[in-house]
């Protein structure tokens, strides 16, 4: 919009939100923080938004909507291709909830009622690190990620696993990345829980097993017999470059 212009134009955020007074002090405070913040009320607001405006920097999505849940609402921007941050607002504190956001794609959650300045450093957090990995943060990265047979363009975030597109979530990006950057070394699961899923104490492991045989999937050139990654029997797991 105003590219070129002298000053960046504002990071447009997403609010979606059906209760109206939250809503309305949240945006508040995103506009104080300089943000540029649309509310939509219900998840097909929220999907109108999105085609119509788009080009959203990040989404803040409740959970507890009038038509479709907020976990719901992000496994289809996920599977439509959508990757924009999306940090998820939610009442229950359960631990399977908030595995079950990630799943569906979300990048990080916050559980009602949460302190304002905590969901102004999430969002912070989650910009620059979108920034970072589009390269536009001074710490450049390379912008491909080659991991067995699947190539991924951080920029676009599009992936090809043996020749062919493929869909990697979030959270799926951030554990192979995680095991590029330490390289040969057996990593439990519970530091992967605790380092990638960003869950201390959370004793059930069958999570990251099913996010090791996804990513298996894409980059072992035979995933029933991986030699990438590979499992450390009792322990966890070690990338093998
Ligand atoms: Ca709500």
């Amino acid at each position: 919009m105003s590219e070129g212009s002298g000053a960046p134009a504002p990071q447009r955020l997403l609010l979606v939100e059906d209760e109206a007074h939250l809503a309305a002090g949240l945006r508040l405070n995103l506009e104080l923080e300089g943000y540029q913040a649309d509310v939509a009320s219900t998840a097909r607001q929220a999907g109108e938004f999105l085609l119509t405006r788009g080009g959203y920097d990040a989404i803040v999505l409740d959970v507890m909507l009038p038509d479709l849940d907020g976990f719901a609402l992000c496994e289809k921007l996920r599977e439509a291709g959508d990757h924009t941050p999306v940090i998820m607002l939610t009442a229950r504190a359960a631990a399977e909830d908030r595995v079950r956001g990630l799943e569906a794609g979300a990048d990080d959650y916050l559980v009602k009622p949460f302190e304002l300045n905590e969901l102004l450093a999430r969002v912070r957090s989650m910009l620059r690190r979108r920034r970072w990995e589009r390269g536009e943060e001074p710490a450049r990265r390379p912008k491909v990620l080659t991991v067995g047979a699947a190539v991924i363009d951080l920029d676009t975030y599009e992936a090809k696993a043996h020749g062919s597109p493929v869909h990697l979530t979030r959270l799926e990006l951030d554990l192979l990345r995680f095991f590029v950057e330490n390289p040969n070394r057996v990593v439990s699961r519970d530091e992967l829980l605790e380092q990638v899923w960003k869950l201390r104490n959370y004793s059930t492991h069958r999570t990251v097993d099913n996010f090791i045989s996804r990513l298996r999937r894409h980059v072992e050139a035979d995933p029933a017999n991986p030699t990438l990654l590979v499992s450390v029997r009792g322990t966890g797991y070690r990338y093998v470059p």
